[in-house]
């Protein structure tokens, strides 16, 4: 550590300066943050502008002008009638959101033992509590075990490792008879041992991110959606990783076509630079929870909904995410992640399969995760191993379980994914 200080001073489009000096490429976007490339002068511009114009104001009972414009473009992204957003600062914090918003729901419509959620193996759906239970990975959940929701059932891993290990940007296509058993489990086991009258809603990420860029196959999302549909269940995407062009689109509900009832959004929003997430709510919601005929209907004086953050809708972050998808639009860095996800999903299958270790690749949209065996009785060394030399070699790519994983700011060039990808490849090949 000592010897290659991870430690960064400066950052200018697709490069970090680390304490050392050297220069590092961000081959995954802060955290699949940064879409619009770093040190972007015209987001910068805007929150120095807000700060001098009205630097913060209360959420409580009062609103602020760039809140309600971030809203708006949030909104007129969003597919169907997606268009009441709630504000929050984190990925987490939407994703409790969107749990209280939908018990709320239920509630107000005299189906109150609604209360049960359903995640899946090995989502990530930040650290709050709600997230933490509604999310399948172990090593997040171990620790808090006694602590999560009582009332969350999970459905299975949706990634086939024998027969879909390579996937070549484009939505693995599951024989029947596997794929109608993998859809089969939340009407044969979760339905049957909670009762659908009991479940609140299913939460989702469209591809599954933070685990490794796992992608379900092609019909599930929309499958999901029929199900949800029939039973009376919520429909929640967790887009904080998929939305605001990822995957070549506005959002993952884009990309399947699939209209969820709420979707929640972080990180790019604000390309990184504010903290800032929120949820998207279809109408129904907004008026089931503050329609008067309710069983919380607000009188003049008192509130509807009883959450909030001190920095909802702050207006530095707003202003920020106003001037991020202003950008993201003038510059049509949706299409630029679509077309450059093509290119990096030809260059990491050619520089990567058949090499030792790797036992999977898969590409959609702009990222991509090579998956390597493990070293037995160390879980996830060699990737993270393979992180390390990478980023001995100016390139930083993710580590994730035993995946590497590059999500590119969508501004990345052809050449710059060539340096990643062999980087990656050289590193690969060194590893033991
Ligand atoms: N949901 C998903 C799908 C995420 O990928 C993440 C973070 O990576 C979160 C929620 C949590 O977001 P945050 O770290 O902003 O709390």
């Amino acid at each position: 550590m000592e010897s290659l200080p991870r430690v960064f001073v400066g950052a200018d489009q697709m490069h970090f300066t680390t304490s050392d000096g050297r220069k590092v490429i961000d081959g995954i976007s802060s955290l699949w943050c940064v879409g619009a490339g770093h040190n972007r002068r015209e987001i910068n511009e805007a929150i120095k502008k807000q700060l001098d114009t009205l630097d913060y104001s209360t959420a409580f009972q009062f609103g602020n002008d760039r809140a309600f414009e971030a809203a708006q473009m949030i909104a007129d992204l969003c597919p169907s009638d997606l268009n009441r957003v709630l504000f929050t600062n984190s990925g987490s914090e939407a994703v409790d959101t969107a749990m209280k918003v939908a018990l709320a729901y239920h509630r107000a419509r005299g189906e109150g033992h609604r209360t049960v959620f359903v995640g899946r193996e090995k989502a990530y759906h930040g650290v709050g509590f709600g997230g933490m239970s509604v999310g399948g990975i172990p090593a997040n959940r171990k620790a808090f075990g006694s602590a999560l929701l009582p009332r969350v059932d999970h459905l299975r891993f949706p990634h086939d490792s024998v027969n879909h290990a390579y996937i070549h940007n484009a939505e693995p296509v599951w024989a029947e008879v596997q794929f109608n058993e993998l859809m089969n489990e939340l009407e044969s086991r979760i339905i049957p041992l909670h009762d659908a009258s009991n479940i609140a809603a299913v939460m989702v990420e469209p591809v599954q991110g933070s685990a490794g860029w796992y992608i379900p196959p092609k019909g599930y999302i929309k499958r999901l959606r029929e199900m949800c549909d029939k039973h009376g269940i919520l429909l929640i995407f967790d887009e904080v990783i998929t939305g605001f062009g990822r995957m070549g689109t506005s959002f993952g509900a884009d990309f399947y076509d699939v209209v969820p009832d709420m979707l929640t959004f972080a990180k790019c929003v604000t390309n990184g630079v504010q903290p800032l997430g929120g949820v998207v709510c279809r109408e129904f919601l907004y008026d089931t929870i503050v329609s008067p005929s309710t069983a919380n209907a607000a009188t003049e004086h008192a509130i509807e909904f009883f959450h909030g953050y001190t920095y909802s809708g702050h207006p530095v972050a707003c202003a920020a995410a106003v001037a991020t998808l202003k950008l993201l639009k003038d510059e049509d860095l949706f299409a630029s992640a679509n077309k450059r996800g093509q290119y990096l999903s030809e260059a990491l299958h050619a520089a990567c399969t058949g090499l030792s270790h790797v036992v999977g690749i898969r590409t959609l949209g702009l990222a991509g995760a090579v998956e390597l065996s493990s070293i037995p009785g160390l879980a996830g060394k060699r990737a993270y191993n393979v992180f390390v030399d990478c980023f001995a070699q100016g390139v930083l790519v993710r580590s994730a379980g035993e995946n590497l994983v590059l999500c590119p700011p969508y501004v990345v060039s052809e050449a710059q994914i060539d340096e990643m990808v062999a980087v990656l490849a050289g590193a690969i090949k060194r590893a033991m």
